[in-house]
């Protein structure tokens, strides 16, 4: 199973350019200079398609709804002389389409870039896609999913949060994974939807927060006193029971509900506002922190802001890992700091994963970071260390 580099793009010039770079580097290439041309071959689902929007006759959009239509979904890589604009549009119109993006470049586009490009991406495309040779990864079943919550295979690992202005850890944000026996460990993302569709998330829930409750009973006993975050989904605000259920989980710790921070993504209060504000405000009178995550991801983010007594503005982690070099994503997110001061919130930027990012935050005056530069989730005894570590560091 070999990829090949498939251009599709009505300047001969950037096409053959674009052919010599991708096979310098070792693949297999083939170039198209027409839409209508492109889509009478017959394409692979490992193939990349290096797709230029503008062209006369039959654009790149064209070319991908034609491809929808047909029922192809492959790897492109977006080409545009236009601005990043169009090209954001296009890529999210892909995407709806069903297709993997795996980068989108805007004119002139220059040989390394292309190059690096095709390396690092592809790679993970190949590794997402083609896991262990050809094997499907298949989601679990639900009751796969509710034997391991009740089996206590699921175990929660905790990401540090730094303040900005002193480097030090306040808090952490709590992740859960599942430990399968036999598959090893399993990411959220595969099975919390099996869990929200099977209304398991009551359980999965409960069961965070005692670990969450346990092991920072244990860090406090090592002279470690953090603040913790833990995510809360659609179907937990849908249940009018929810404060009580956690107050009584708190008490039973002799916990006070100020030293947490609920999560909740934007998308997440799209479904039931009526009852998730009910909720959300008798949360916050009882004293939980409240934070908006992935902000800038959903649709009415504004208003959300405007209703919700959100103590924190989480930005989504799309547009803080791209503020380099995304002239548009580095708006954002200083709007999103600019805006989440301004309604007397705390901003935490997730995603961070170099200095380079580091340091613009500090500029724009963010409060909190957390992201993989800093340190990747770890189970609660590896905070214990890495908190000493990151002590002596100052
Ligand atoms: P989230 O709440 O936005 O969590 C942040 C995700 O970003 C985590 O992925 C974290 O590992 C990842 N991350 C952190 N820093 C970086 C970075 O620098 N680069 C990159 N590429 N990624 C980074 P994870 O643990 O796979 O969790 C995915 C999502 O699953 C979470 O997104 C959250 O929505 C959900 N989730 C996780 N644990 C729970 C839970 O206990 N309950 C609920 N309801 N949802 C959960
Ligand atoms: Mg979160
Ligand atoms: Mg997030």
């Amino acid at each position: 199973m070999s990829t090949q580099i498939i251009i599709v793009d009505d300047d001969p010039l950037i096409a053959e350019m674009l052919a010599t770079a991708a096979s310098m580097i070792g693949f297999q290439t083939l170039t198209f200079m027409h839409g209508v041309e492109f889509l009478s071959y017959d394409v692979q689902p490992q193939d990349i398609v290096v797709l230029d929007l503008n062209m006369p006759g039959f654009d790149g959009i064209e070319v991908l709804r034609a491809l929808s239509e047909k029922n192809i979904s492959v790897a492109l890589v977006l080409i545009s002389g236009q601005d990043r604009g169009v090209l954001h549009s296009a890529e999210k119109l892909a995407r709806a389409h069903a297709m993997d993006v795996i980068g989108s470049l805007t004119k002139p586009i220059t040989i390394p870039e292309f190059q690096h490009l095709l390396l690092k991406q592809y790679a993970a495309f190949r590794d997402q896609k083609f896991p262990l040779g050809n094997e499907e990864k298949l989601l679990p079943e639900a009751d796969e999913v509710e034997h391991a919550i009740r089996d206590g295979q699921l175990v929660v690992h905790y990401q540090p949060q730094v303040d900005m202005k002193t480097s030090l850890m306040v808090g952490v944000e709590a992740l859960v994974r599942w430990q399968h026996p036999e598959r090893g460990m399993i990411y959220p993302d595969m099975f919390i939807p099996v869990a929200e569709k099977n209304g398991l998330m009551g359980e999965l829930t409960a069961s965070v927060f005692s670990s969450v409750l346990k092991d920072s009973q244990a860090w406090w006993e090592e002279g470690l006193t953090l603040h913790q975050s833990i995510n809360i989904s659609a179907d937990n605000i849908s249940s009018l029971g929810l404060p009580e259920q956690l107050m009584s989980l708190l008490d039973a710790h002799q916990r006070a509900p100020s030293s947490l921070t609920l999560e909740i993504t934007e998308s997440t209060l799209m479904d039931e506002l009526v009852t998730s504000l009910d909720i959300l405000t008798r949360l916050r009178m009882k004293g939980f922190e409240l934070s908006i995550d992935d902000f800038g991801t959903g649709y009415s983010s504004l208003s959300h802001l405007h209703r919700i007594p959100f103590t924190e503005l989480k930005i989504d982690r799309g547009f803080v890992s791209d503020m380099i070099e995304d002239t548009e994503a580095r708006a954002i997110t200083k709007t999103c700091i600019m805006l989440g001061h301004e309604l007397n919130m705390k901003v935490v930027a997730e995603g961070i994963e170099s200095q380079a990012i580091w340091d613009m935050l500090v500029e724009y005056g963010c409060d909190y970071a957390q992201g993989y530069y800093i340190a990747k989730p770890m189970p609660a005894e590896a905070l214990l260390e890495w908190s000493v570590s990151n002590k002596h560091k100052n």
